[in-house]
């Protein structure tokens, strides 16, 4: 469980921290391509603000080219008719606002080339006063050709050229805490785009100018042609996207930006730090304003005079709500993202380490059951698990474990047996062989004795009795000192299979073998080995005569030979006969151990086989299943440099040779 837990918090941590990494690096991201993309937007608005303005000054311009070249103003002039000029006064606007696109004239003057009043279209009786102080007409009439800027005019000469103007010039100023500092508290001067065209007769010469001026205060006009060009009608949330406005100084003269009250914001000023950078400083100003009511990404440029001064601003504002808006969306789909990310890394990671828990639970369980002997023990078979590798490897050690754990029990029982059949032989040889003699003993007085007997002795029989058993005695003593004796020296290298093919060639034709199927198996080109053909003889005979007593004469004997993997000689005799009673499985090579009936067996033959074997410095292994058969597995080891270097065995006919 503990471990589970660690792993799912490491997995968490991992994806939080990289989580959280990319969340930051990603905000910043969002962030600054947002503010980058605002910002070239604000820009490109304020490029077209000022396109508009210059334009509006181009438009007057134009319109007054026209009434120059058509009106009569040559007449008027040289001859000092000004009736014909009545007609002007229809261009100057009558309703104080006009609506946007509509270019209406608030001033329109005629002077001479000494720059004097000739006719004032807004205020007839006013006229005679020179006004060479207007830069405009200055530079026109010196230059004689066209001159248009905007300009700055104080509010009496405002109302000397239209009276009605009056109320278009006077803004009451509304200041706030972060406003710059002005200290009127209405304004007292007018933003005028003017334009100056030359009047020459037919030679060139100049004989005056028409003057035109339009009053920027409270003319909405060109902010809302800006807004219009540049926002459209684009609104969002119930609020207009973007704004422009006109400042004179600091002041908002003309704009559609709207107090709460829902009134043009004329009158209100614009921040110190904006007037600092924009109107002291010429340079334009891009960041967020809060402007009257909200924040808007903004965008300030200064606007100049004809004497180059800078006389006031011109401002573009989105609302920044939407970009935020847009950012705030973008930020929570990320984390959005982020959140399901983590969920999903929690899941995997809970999942895995639930796997990974229940599967160490599992090998738990298994090592315990081998620990505790049972190495009989496999893991279940999990191929969905995952560790398929670890499984194979678990069972790969549990199987090889109960393999060495086998051969080593074998082994032990081979020494335990070994150990008690050397100690009963040893023990046979010594009592052999004192009774050896005594017997010997009893033979020859026995035979004297029966010598003497004239034939018609009663006792003749008995001695003659007497001599038969304890000859019988004697060879049963001679069986136990074979099994003791060391091999008769003449150790040959011989061919095993020879020695088997012998031997059954002595039994197979006895009538205890009639019933029974024998099969021979014996591999071509085995080593020879190092032995004593006569003994390994006795060895087969015993084994294939206590096989065809155990099949009661009706079975099938096989017979095989084959070089084992690590070149030992391996013979295997099975019969399929009654088999060996499980407990007396380890006595069956003790001396006198039999099941056989008295007189049938001495129990002697086994422990014979066993004691040539042994002398061979061979193995002899017995398998049996009661009731179906027993095979007997002898291992002998071959001739030394019976193999050729390949490993490969000789062949029949050099071992016939050998
Ligand atoms: P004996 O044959 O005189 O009994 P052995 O030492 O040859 O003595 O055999 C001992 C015992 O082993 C036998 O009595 C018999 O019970 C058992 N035995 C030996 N070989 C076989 C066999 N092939 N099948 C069944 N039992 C066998």
């Amino acid at each position: 469980m503990r471990l589970q837990i660690r792993l799912v918090i490491s997995f968490l941590v991992a994806t939080g921290i990289t989580a959280a990494v990319a969340s930051s690096v990603g905000f910043m991201m969002i962030g600054k391509t947002t503010l980058d993309e605002v910002q070239r937007k604000v820009q490109q608005d304020i490029n077209t603000a000022k396109l508009v303005f210059r334009h509006s000054l181009e438009r007057l311009e134009n319109q007054l080219q026209f009434y120059a070249v058509r009106s009569p103003i040559h007449e008027a002039i040289t001859k000092g008719n000004l009736e014909p000029l009545e007609d002007l006064r229809l261009l100057i606007r009558s309703d104080t606002f006009t609506s946007p696109g509509h270019l209406a004239l608030d001033m329109l003057t005629l002077v001479d080339t000494s720059g004097r009043v000739i006719f004032r279209a807004a205020n007839p009786e006013a006229k005679g006063d020179v006004i060479l102080w207007d830069s405009v007409v200055k530079r026109c009439l010196e230059e004689k050709r066209p001159v248009s800027s905007p300009i700055l005019m104080p509010l009496d000469v405002i109302v000397a050229q239209n009276p009605r103007l009056a109320s278009r010039v006077e803004i009451p100023i509304v200041k706030t805490e972060k406003s710059v500092e002005i200290r009127e508290k209405v304004l007292r001067q007018g933003m005028v785009l003017r334009s100056a065209y030359p009047i020459l007769d037919r030679d060139g010469r100049l004989l005056g100018a028409l003057v035109a001026g339009i009053l920027l205060n409270k003319d909405y006009s060109i902010v809302d042609t800006i807004k219009e060009t540049v926002y459209q009608a684009e609104r969002y949330r119930g609020k207009d996207m973007g704004f422009s406005t006109l400042f004179l100084g600091g002041v908002r003269i003309a704009t559609n930006v709207m107090t709460r009250d829902n009134r043009r914001a004329v009158g209100t000023i614009v921040s110190k730090e904006v007037y600092d950078r924009v109107i002291l400083q010429g340079r334009d100003w891009y960041g967020r304003a809060f402007v009257v009511n909200d924040w808007y990404i903004s965008a300030y440029t200064p606007i100049y005079d004809i004497d180059n001064k800078i006389i006031g601003m011109l401002y573009t504002g989105i609302l920044e709500a939407k970009y935020r808006d847009m950012m705030m969306r973008t930020v929570f789909i990320f984390l959005a993202v982020t959140a399901l990310g983590m969920v999903i890394a929690f899941i995997i990671s809970f999942r895995l380490g639930q796997s990974i828990v229940n599967r160490i639970k599992i090998l738990k369980r298994a090592t315990e059951a081998i620990a505790a002997g049972d190495l009989d023990y496999q893991l279940p078979s999990g191929a969905s698990s995952g560790f398929d590798m670890l499984d194979e490897a678990f069972n790969t050690m549990a199987r090889s474990l109960k393999d060495r754990d086998e051969r080593l029990q074998k082994a032990f029982q081979r020494i335990t047996q070994t150990e008690r059949l050397a100690s009963l032989g040893q023990m046979a040889a010594g009592v052999a062989h004192e009774i050896n003699n005594p017997l010997g003993g009893i033979l020859l007085y026995s035979n004297l004795v029966l010598e003497e007997m004239g034939p018609d002795d009663p006792s003749r029989d008995n001695m003659q009795k007497i001599i038969y058993q304890t000859e019988r005695c004697k060879k049963i003593v001679q069986n136990l000192l074979d099994f003791a004796r060391t091999p008769s020296g003449d150790m040959t290298p011989l061919s095993i299979n020879e020695v088997i093919m012998t031997s059954l060639n002595l039994v197979k034709d006895q009538s205890i073998f009639h019933g029974i199927e024998i099969v021979t198996e014996l591999s071509e080109g085995l080593p020879t080995i190092m032995g004593d053909p006569s003994r390994l003889e006795e060895v087969f005979l015993n084994l294939f005569i206590n096989a065809s007593d155990a099949m009661c004469g009706k079975g099938r004997l096989r017979i095989a030979s084959r070089v084992s993997s690590t070149g030992m000689v391996v013979i295997t005799i099975s019969d399929t006969g009654k088999g060996i009673d499980r407990a007396y499985l380890p006595h069956i090579f003790e001396p006198f151990f039999t099941t056989k009936e008295p007189g049938q067996g001495t129990g002697l033959g086994l422990s014979i086989t066993y004691g040539i074997i042994q002398k061979h410095n061979g193995i002899i292994d017995v398998e049996s299943e009661p009731g179906r058969g027993t095979t007997f597995t002898i291992t002998l080891p071959p001739t030394e440099g019976a193999r050729d270097d390949r490993g490969e065995p000789h062949t029949a006919e050099e071992m016939k040779i050998g």
